[in-house]
């Protein structure tokens, strides 16, 4: 499982980043970024984006 963002919804508000207690949350170009390796996969970002940008996915 890991965090996915859709950029095509993703904004880049950061509403994401303030919510994510392991920062592992970045904007990149106006977009949300997840770094995996810092993910723990708690799922607070997914309530917190106003564009329901982020969902938790199977690994391909
Ligand atoms: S699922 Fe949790 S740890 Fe992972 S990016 Fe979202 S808020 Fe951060």
């Amino acid at each position: 499982m890991k965090i996915y963002i859709d950029k095509n919804k993703c904004h880049g508000s950061g509403e994401c980043l303030k919510v994510c207690p392991h920062g592992a949350l970045q904007i990149i170009d106006g977009k949300a970024v997840v770094s995996h390796d810092r993910c723990d996969l708690d799922g607070l970002c997914i309530p917190a984006c106003p564009h329901d940008a982020i969902n938790i996915v199977e690994d391909a």
